[in-house]
């Protein structure tokens, strides 16, 4: 039985804290022997005390662990241990970059350019990721705490795909295009960001563009052209506006 899931995978989906202690315990050999089910994978985790944790397949979700974070419906270091190293009874050790996660919202620093079909292909990403991850709350169905775990898997993987697009007007209208979707998504998509993860990546993304903005003048003419002139849900748009009414001065001012 293969684990559908991959390293990306929970990197992108696990905080930083679990995700380096779940490395203490996996490189520290404290997933015992693991046994094979119809249903998952099942081994006991030496932390603190002995936990028996069980995985599915399918997903490093579907998971349970009798720790204390387990028993709350919360991804524990535990599970991701196991998660590992069943990883690597599949496909080999890892090697020591491999298991350095980076979550970061950050720019990728590099000038170039995009193609129209390069572009489509950042388009279609964005667009799935938003679709899939920063959804409604629909309540008692899903737990409070699982829900917000998939808003911040959500907010990883457009991180990680930010992290990838080069300094160029093509990525500031994808970045702007994904703001505005995501505003939407706040405002009127009953999204329930109570803990401010989505906000909180609109706001990173907004430093980045305006960052990014001082390396290629063709981003304040899509600023100009994509920036809503009616207000976004807290005013995100406004330290960028403000590119653009400076760049408005200089123009007169020239003249
Ligand atoms: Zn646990």
């Amino acid at each position: 039985m293969k684990p559908q899931y991959t390293l990306k995978d929970i990197k992108l989906k696990v905080d930083e804290p679990t995700f380096a202690r779940a490395v203490t315990l996996y490189e520290a050999g404290a997933v015992g022997p693991i046994s094979q089910g119809i249903k998952g994978y099942a081994a006991t985790v030496r932390g603190t005390e002995l936990y028996q944790v069980w995985l599915s397949p399918k997903d490093v979700y579907l998971a349970d662990c009798n720790c204390y974070v387990g028993q709350n419906d919360t991804l524990c270091k535990h599970m991701v241990a196991l998660a590992l190293a069943v990883l690597a009874d599949n496909d080999g050790p890892f090697e020591t970059e491999d298991l350095q996660q980076n979550n970061t919202v950050e720019g990728s620093g590099k000038v170039g350019v995009l193609s129209v079909d390069e572009t489509a292909v950042y388009r279609k990403e964005i667009s799935t990721i938003i679709t899939k991850y920063i959804r409604g709350y629909d309540g008692p169905s899903r737990t409070w705490f699982t829900y917000q775990s998939r808003l911040e898997e959500g907010c990883n993987r457009l991180a990680d795909v930010v992290r990838r697009l080069p300094i160029c007007a093509a990525s500031a209208d994808l970045m702007i295009t994904m703001l505005l979707r995501l505003d939407t998504k706040l405002s009127s998509g009953g999204v329930d960001d109570s803990d401010g993860t989505v906000g909180g990546f609109i706001e990173r993304c907004v430093i980045i563009l305006a960052a990014q903005a001082r390396q290629d003048e063709g981003y304040i003419a899509v600023f100009r052209k994509r920036l809503p002139t009616s207000h976004t849900c807290f005013d995100w748009e406004l330290p960028l506006m403000e590119l653009v009414n400076s760049a408005d001065r200089r123009d007169v001012t020239e003249l």
